[in-house]
């Protein structure tokens, strides 16, 4: 995922249970997400959505279960967890 050119764009739903997220009060843009985290994805070569940039959002309950499923993989954390 990455943060470019982030911008809040309502309504994110949840990727997984459908659950609106919404943003912190006062928060300028989209990274700063109430329980739940929002980004970007970059469809390259092979997808047919290749060219196209994705905003998607998963609030944290279920981001804890599919990191728990490992369906989602963490590959950086600067907090170490
Ligand atoms: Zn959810």
């Amino acid at each position: 995922m990455s943060r470019d050119n982030l911008k809040y764009e309502p309504p994110i739903l949840c990727i997984s249970c459908g659950k609106p997220l919404s943003e912190i009060p006062d928060s300028e843009n989209f990274e700063m997400v109430d329980s739940a985290v929002v980004g970007t994805l970059e469809a390259g070569y092979g997808s047919i959505h290749d060219g196209s940039t994705l905003q998607i959002g998963i609030c944290d309950d279920c981001l804890g279960r599919h990191l728990t499923a490992r369906r989602v993989k963490v590959v950086k954390s600067v907090f170490g967890n």
